[in-house]
Formats: structure tokens, C-alpha cells, sequence
């Protein structure tokens, strides 16, 4: 049956590809975003589309929607761009859940949180469970994220126990896909963009630190697999890929399949790096059937296609 959906922070990186994948399921997609990392590009394919809509609309203002269904993508992902203006950042987590909570409320409709990996901060138990609750520097520099968007889960439990609100939590790790914005900061696009431009790749720290990198299309599925799950399946429910790899490894493969003659240079390690991230996904696996199918040297490759063509028509990077 078609609904109609909305997709806050729909224009950036996996926003564009959740629009996508529900006009493609037959969908009615309005995409609200305040362009601060997303581009109209991302979603320029779909504006012809009839069932598409697009409309510019920062999530920290109230707004009043008709939806059955909403996914709140909306927040920078980044660190570089989180970092850069930390007090809008908690203010999108917070105020921006907030607002989106009073319409599915109202509309009784089903809402989707983007949360994430961050919740667990730099992780003492590993790998990470939906049970273990964290360990986060409240008044470090990724705080404005990580505090944020744990505040946006209690305010999506708050919402559930005390009116009866039909929500969703995921926890998203490290995804990577086209439509990254070449600029991003993140280690998957910088380290493509670097090695296709034939720049030293940027190793942070010693590239000792490991992620679990998950590829765009199967996070979206889990996305969809969860927002179709029973109501009394709210999560927290993690999504990410197993597969650990250190930076120096990631390195290596994208220099491998680039066949880049870049080398690599050491840069300071960022405060409050974590040191180590893989998430346990047996959760997903039995209640969603979810498990990711993109091995990364597959997803790399999509992505390295992705970013040649963009470079190649004259580059945003
Ligand atoms: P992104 O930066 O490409 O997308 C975020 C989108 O939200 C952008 O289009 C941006 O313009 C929009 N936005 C930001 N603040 C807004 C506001 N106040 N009002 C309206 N729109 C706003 O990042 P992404 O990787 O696509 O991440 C999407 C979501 O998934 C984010 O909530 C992020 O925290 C979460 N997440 C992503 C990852 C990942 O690895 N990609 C990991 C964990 C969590
Ligand atoms: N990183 C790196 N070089 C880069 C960008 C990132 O070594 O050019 C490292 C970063 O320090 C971190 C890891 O790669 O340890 C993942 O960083 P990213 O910003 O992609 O996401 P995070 O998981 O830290 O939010």
C-alpha cells in the first residue's frame, strides 16, 4: 500500500538513497532539508518524479506535517561538519527530535530515528551490543553529537512510554556509498578522493583504530526492514557491518583498487577518537532477518566508480 513518508535530512548522503528506495517500493516521499551537507543534486534525479517532493525546512523550527510514516535523518554525520557548529548540532538532535515526535504523535504516525555507533562512545565492551550503554566524554568535542543524539533516544523512549508515540531506533554504524559528498571529511570519501587526485592519504593517529564500514544499500534495507517491523519492536536495534578493519587496512584497499600511486602521511589522531568499533548485529538478524550482503571490497568499488564520474565531470572535490 502507498504511504506518505516523510524524509528529514533526505538530500544528504543516506537520505538520498532512503528517498530513492521508496519511490521505488511506490511511495509518496516528502524530503525536507536545510541543505547544511546535503545538495539538491543528491535527490535531482527524483524532482520529476510526481510522487517527490522537496522542501527546504530546518528540523530545529516546529513544522506541521501529513505523513504515515517519518525518518529522521536530519543532522550533519560528519565530524568536521558536527564540529563546526556544535551548539546547532545538539540543537538539531534535540530540538529537531522533539518537533518531528510532536507530529508522528499527532498523526499517530510511525517515526524513524537515525541514531548511531556514537551512542557507545569510545567502547569498553567490544564488540558493541544493544545492552552495553557507553562510555562517552560528555564535554568533549564530539559530545554536541554523541549527547545528542543520546538525548534524541531518551526523548524517543520518553515519547513511547508516555504517549504511546510508534517509534524506531536504529544505531547506524560507519556506512559508506556514493553520494558522499567529496568534501565530507570522513575517512571512506576522503581516502577515495585523495587517491584518485594522487594526494597522500591522511592517517590520523597511527591508523591502529579499527571500524566496521557497512555499505549504503544494505543499511537502507535495514532501515525499511525496521520501520516494517511490528510496533512492538522499537529497537534500539544496531545496523552496521561486522567486518573490523584498522585504517591502515582501508588504506591499503583503497590504494589496491585504485592503483594509486598516493602514499600515506601521518596526521594528529582527533580528540576522543574511538579506539575500536564493530557492532554485534545478532539482534538484527533475528528480528529484522537483516544482514548486510556488501562485502567492502564490493562497496568500495561502487563508490570508487561513484567518485571518479564526479571528478571526472569537473569535480566538486
Ligand atoms: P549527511 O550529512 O550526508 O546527511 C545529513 C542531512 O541532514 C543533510 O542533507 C543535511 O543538510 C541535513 N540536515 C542537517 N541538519 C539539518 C536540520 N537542522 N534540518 C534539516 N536538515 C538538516 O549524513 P549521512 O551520512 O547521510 O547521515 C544521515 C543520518 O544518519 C544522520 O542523522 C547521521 O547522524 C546518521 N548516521 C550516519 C552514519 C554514517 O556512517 N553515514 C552513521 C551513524 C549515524
Ligand atoms: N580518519 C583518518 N583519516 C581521514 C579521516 C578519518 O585516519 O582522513 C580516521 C578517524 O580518525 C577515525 C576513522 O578514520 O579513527 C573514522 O573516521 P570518520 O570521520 O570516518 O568517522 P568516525 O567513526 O570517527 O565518526
Amino acid at each position: 500500500m502507498s504511504k506518505r513518508i516523510v524524509v528529514a535530512g533526505g538530500a544528504g548522503f543516506l537520505g538520498s538513497h532512503l528517498c530513492e528506495r521508496l519511490l521505488a517500493d511506490g511511495h509518496e516521499v516528502l524530503c525536507l532539508d536545510n541543505f547544511f551537507t546535503g545538495r539538491r543534486d543528491n535527490v535531482r534525479h527524483l524532482l520529476e518524479n510526481p510522487r517527490f517532493e522537496l522542501f527546504r525546512h530546518d528540523i530545529i523550527e516546529p513544522v506541521s506535517l501529513e505523513a504515515d510514516e517519518i525518518y529522521n535523518l536530519a543532522c550533519p554525520a560528519s565530524p568536521v561538519h558536527y564540529q563546526s557548529d556544535p551548539v546547532r548540532t545538539t540543537k538539531t538532535s534535540v530540538l529537531g527530535a522533539l518537533n518531528l515526535l510532536e507530529q508522528a504523535t499527532r498523526l499517530k504516525a510511525k517515526i524513524f530515528q537515525a541514531s548511531t555507533s556514537e551512542v557507545y562512545g569510545d567502547p569498553l565492551e567490544h564488540p558493541q551490543g544493544e545492552s552495553y550503554r557507553g562510555s562517552v566524554n560528555p564535554v568533549g568535542v564530539r559530545a554536541c553529537y554523541d549527547e545528542g543524539k543520546r538525548c534524541a533516544e531518551s526523548l524517543f523512549f520518553d515519547y513511547r512510554r508516555s504517549r504511546g508515540t510508534r517509534i524506531k531506533v536504529a544505531r547506524i554504524f560507519n556506512t559508506y556509498g556514493p553520494r558522499m559528498h567529496p568534501q565530507d571529511g570522513r575517512v571512506v570519501s576522503n581516502f577515495i578522493v585523495q587517491a584518485l587526485k594522487g594526494e597522500d592519504l591522511t592517517i590520523y593517529g597511527d591508523g591502529g583504530q579499527t571500524r566496521s564500514f557497512c555499505y549504503c544499500g544494505d543499511l537502507i534495507e535495514g532501515f525499511v526492514r525496521l520501520m516494517a517491523a511490528p510496533d512492538d519492536f522499537a529497537g534500539p536495534v544496531n545496523l552496521g557491518n561486522p567486518g573490523e578493519f584498522t585504517i591502515l587496512e582501508l588504506a591499503e584497499k583503497v590504494i589496491g583498487l585504485t592503483g594509486s600511486r598516493s602514499r600515506l602521511v601521518r596526521r594528529s589522531l582527533p580528540e576522543d577518537d574511538p579506539v575500536r568499533r564493530r557492532p554485534d548485529i545478532s539482534l538484527a538478524q533475528r528480528e529484522l532477518g537483516w544482514s548486510p550482503q556488501v562485502d567492502l571490497e564490493a562497496g568500495l568499488k561502487n563508490t570508487l566508480a561513484y567518485f571518479k564520474s564526479i571528478l571526472n565531470q569537473g569535480g566538486e572535490a
